[in-house]
């Protein structure tokens, strides 16, 4: 069947920067029609990314914690896992939440065309869907087409015991052994998962440090506890070869590890190239770059002025929130608002245990660039709470400008650091200085004391912690 549709708005890519883009059009009175490959809404974040990961790490907690329990005189059996049960549990909560946005979405009559989408003119879409296919017209377009795990030329992808960070979410079986192939979020993530579930984890990172682009104390603070709980982390190793056998997938390594060893499945997560290249951009005249990313201005509108980007496929941190705070910018500007995207930061968070999280500034980077600032370490050590938890490794830093005193970054690792990292965002773009964080009253004993203790630190009125 071929159909022939006309909207004001067409929006390629219903995840987390699509679907607030087309909803905040629908809100501001704009015809709209979103085209997703996939049969739900949601993107990679609600389907394969960011929620069902969140779902299986709160059960890998929990038996985390109950092993951490001896010490305050409590045991408990180890724990009996059913799979099945698992995989339901965490597809439960997706469809709770797909289903939701559909219902969003019919509310604001905002049409969803199933199928896979691509420019055949500036002001035309060509959707191929399951049953035919369905030409769009239409006066403003927003790309919002995500990213794709990247695969490295050589190994053994089409076998199953390679996975992908959506192979790792499928939850097929718990492998004895497991290596992870980048030490980077979504690695650390998916190996805490099948650690908790009874896999033994080696991890190899071609960089020196995991989690490259953090600093490295708070890097060193999760190391603390994950390098007792893995088997090996191999930094400055390069993976060179992998052998699908009978016996599993043998993997030869080069450089600080070299050598040999043989898994029985290994998780791939090296990273995500972005979708631009599919989706025949130059038939709009909008140009991508050689890697598949496209150039915005800050109205989140490409070379063509009409058709707009956002997402993971514009670059920048490919994060869910910097999605769909960009997906509601673009919108705003398509419906004649004056909207911007300018924040001042965008907090990344590494759901491991501990987590690590952090914004704005970082030590690194201002050591790179030559940024002066002043500091202010608070250890959890000097935590009651912390204490309580038997979690002493974290630590709480911000960073601020030694002539205003404002804060200019944060970094947070402990458990929870992903929700405390919030008032810390906040902070910085409310312009607060060291005083203005240290002398909030915070509550006691709390994690998030931490962060005025921090200030306090930095501002020199307590000393005698360190
Ligand atoms: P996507 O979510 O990638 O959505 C793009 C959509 O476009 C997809 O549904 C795709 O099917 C569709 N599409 C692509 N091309 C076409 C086409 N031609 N026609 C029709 N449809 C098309 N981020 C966080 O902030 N926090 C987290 O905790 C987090 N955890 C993650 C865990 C994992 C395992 C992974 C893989 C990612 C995680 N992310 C997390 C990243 C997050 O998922 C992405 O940053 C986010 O989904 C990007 O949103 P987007 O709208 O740009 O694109």
């Amino acid at each position: 069947t071929s159909e022939e549709l006309v909207t004001e708005v067409v929006v390629i890519g219903g995840g987390p920067g699509g679907y607030t883009a087309a909803f905040r059009a629908a809100d501001l009175g704009k015809r709209v029609i979103v085209v997703e490959r996939f049969p739900t809404l949601g993107g990679v974040c609600l389907n394969v990314g960011c929620i069902p990961s969140k779902a299986l790490l709160h059960v890998a907690a929990v038996i985390e914690e109950t092993r951490d329990m001896s010490a305050m005189g409590v045991t408990f059996a180890p724990p009996e896992i059913d799979l099945a049960q698992m995989r339901a549990g965490k597809d439960k909560v997706v469809a709770r939440l797909t289903k939701g946005l559909a219902g969003l979405a019919k509310q604001r009559k905002v049409r969803v065309v199933q199928g896979t989408g691509r420019f055949e003119s500036p002001k035309r879409l060509l959707v191929e869907t399951p049953t035919g296919r369905v030409r769009i017209a239409f006066d403003q377009a927003v790309i919002a087409c995500g990213s794709r795990p990247i695969e490295i030329p050589g190994f053994p992808h089409g076998d199953p015991r390679v996975m992908d960070s959506t192979g790792a979410l499928a939850l097929a079986d718990i492998p004895r052994r497991l290596l992870v192939v980048g030490g980077g979020i979504i690695g650390l993530e998916m190996a805490s998962v099948y650690r908790a579930l009874g896999a033994e984890i080696e991890i190899v990172e071609l960089k020196g440090q995991l989690i490259p682009g953090c600093d490295p104390d708070l890097v060193r603070a999760l190391t603390k506890v994950i390098g007792k709980r893995y088997q090996r982390i191999m930094l400055g190793t390069k993976v060179e070869q992998m052998k699908a056998t009978s016996a599993g997938i043998q993997v030869t390594f080069a450089g600080e590890h070299a050598g040999e060893a043989t898994y029985d499945k290994v998780l791939v997560a090296v990273g995500r190239r972005p979708n631009g290249d599919r989706i025949a951009a130059d038939a709009a005249g909008v140009r991508i770059d050689e890697h598949g990313f496209i150039a915005t201005d800050a109205h989140m509108r490409t070379n063509v002025p009409h058709i707009f980007a956002i997402g993971d496929v514009v670059g920048g941190p490919m994060l869910a929130h910097k999605a769909t705070h960009e997906g509601k910018v673009a919108a705003e500007v398509i419906a004649g608002l004056p909207a911007l995207f300018d924040p001042l930061a965008i907090p990344s968070v590494a759901y491991t245990d501990p987590e690590v999280a952090w914004m704005g500034l970082t030590e690194t980077e201002a050591k790179a660039r030559g940024i002066a600032y002043e500091k202010g370490v608070y250890p959890w050590a000097a935590s009651g709470r912390a204490l309580g938890l038997h979690r002493d490794e974290g630590l709480t830093k911000l960073l601020f400008d030694p002539e205003t005193k404002r804060l200019l970054g944060a970094g947070i690792v402990g458990p929870n650091a992903g929700e405390l990292i919030g008032e810390t965002v906040l902070a910085l773009e409310l312009g607060a200085d060291y005083e203005d964080i240290g002398l909030t009253v915070h509550p006691h004993p709390t994690l998030n004391e931490s962060i005025a203790l921090a200030a306090e630190m930095a501002h020199g009125s307590i000393t005698d912690l360190m």
